[in-house]
């Protein structure tokens, strides 16, 4: 793009409905807040267990930082690895079944550490084609071979599997899938990494923290294996930020040595890691915040499918309401605002072309009046 294009190419997002902006938040994140002035009911968040803002979190973080500083300082194998993120690592592996877990600052990191550090020329990666962008620029940048298989498709991917030569193969998926709420097959996925000696990489973002007693998707659908690798974001349910791998503690010892967006990176602020205990502790403790998610959640469906909203097959907190063209689903989300809702309206290139949608999330933090508003509003506003 060269500078003195920038305006026109600017002003064909806006005509296309694809400018996008930034909202400045006033208050802390939570389902009710200040957003350029005006109170909203918000439900766009990720905190989907109510904990980004839990006075346990803040107050681990706060010591932390007492003890340890605010800036990391150096990356982790310089001298940014603190006692207080080999503490984190260790209760996640813990926490999660596994037998070691590397901690990133993003998801972002994370899926790129991974992805090429066991792929490259020679090699293929397996993609599902509803795969977050971060896992599609982690298969580009690797180099590998890289096919992608229609969402949950696994003939196709064994089609894919069986035609592609590669020294090492690698398959990978979201276990919960952020623009629509549902799930991959993780089990069938596993027996067909198991019968092409494949890696098996679960980006399980949405579902750590509320699957699988809150210990993820790949626990509650008892997963284990050499070959199964477990990444989960700490920025969502966990409600502090960065990431984590688990796996063998070879692979990650392999990482550690290769991983280019671990290594050249400043550790996350070790605060960040006590947040992340003080999370763990909670969620192991507080059962309750998943059950409350889970009862939104079916509340939720159950009122809209009563005026016949059309519902994705989700029974995570991720609620997708298809709404088709980008002006339609601008315009649903501003009547919404209008009404004091925060509902994000999700557009291309996010999603693929004609399906823009308004993408509904809950957390545990929703009370019943919040979501019974909504409901009320939506059926105003929105009849279809
Ligand atoms: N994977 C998935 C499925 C995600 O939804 C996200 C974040 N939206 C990421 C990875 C990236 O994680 P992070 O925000 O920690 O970079």
């Amino acid at each position: 793009m060269r500078s003195q294009d920038l305006s026109a190419a600017l002003l064909e997002l806006q005509q296309q409905h694809r400018f996008r902006q930034r909202h400045i938040v006033e208050t802390p994140q939570s389902c009710a807040m200040i957003i350029e002035g005006k109170r909203y009911i918000a439900f766009a968040s990720n905190d989907y267990l109510g904990l980004a803002n839990h006075p346990q979190l803040i107050e681990a973080a706060r010591e932390a930082m007492l003890r340890w500083g605010v800036g990391g300082g150096a990356s982790h194998l310089v001298a940014g690895h603190f006692a207080i993120h080999q503490e984190a690592e260790e209760a996640l592996a813990a926490f999660c079944g596994r037998e070691a877990a590397l901690l990133f600052s993003s998801g972002y990191a994370a899926n790129q550490a991974v992805i090429t550090s066991l792929v490259g020329r020679g090699d293929a990666v397996f993609a599902d084609k509803l795969n977050h962008a971060s896992l599609n620029d982690a298969c580009l940048l690797s180099r590998a071979t890289f096919r992608r298989f229609r969402h949950n498709d696994l003939q196709q991917l064994e089609q894919l599997l069986a035609s592609t030569p590669a020294r090492t193969r690698l398959i990978a998926v979201d276990a919960v899938y952020s623009m629509d709420g549902d799930e991959a097959p993780l089990k069938k996925l596993q027996d067909l990494a198991d019968k092409y000696d494949a890696w098996l990489y679960i980006d399980d973002a949405h579902g750590f923290g509320v699957l699988g007693d809150g210990r993820g998707s790949a626990v509650e659908q008892g997963l284990h294996g050499e070959r199964l690798i477990y990444m989960a974001t700490l920025g969502k349910a966990a409600g502090v930020a960065g990431a984590f791998v688990a796996a063998s503690s070879q692979l990650i010892a392999w990482l550690v040595n290769t991983a280019r967006s671990y290594i050249f990176t400043t550790a996350q602020p070790p605060a960040l890691a006590a947040a992340v205990l003080a999370s763990l502790r909670l969620m192991a403790d507080e059962p309750w915040r998943r059950h409350r998610l889970q009862q939104s959640v079916s509340r939720l469906r159950e009122g809209l499918s009563e005026v016949n909203f059309p519902l994705m097959a989700s029974r995570t907190p991720i609620q997708p309401i298809i709404i088709g063209r980008n002006e339609q689903a601008l315009l649903l989300a501003a009547q919404l605002k209008e009404r004091g809702f925060w509902v994000p309206a999700i557009r291309p290139p996010t999603v693929p072309e004609g399906t823009a949608r308004l993408r509904l999330t809950l957390s545990a933090a929703h009370t019943q009046d919040q979501l019974e508003a909504l409901l009320d509003c939506m059926v105003q506003a929105m009849q279809p």
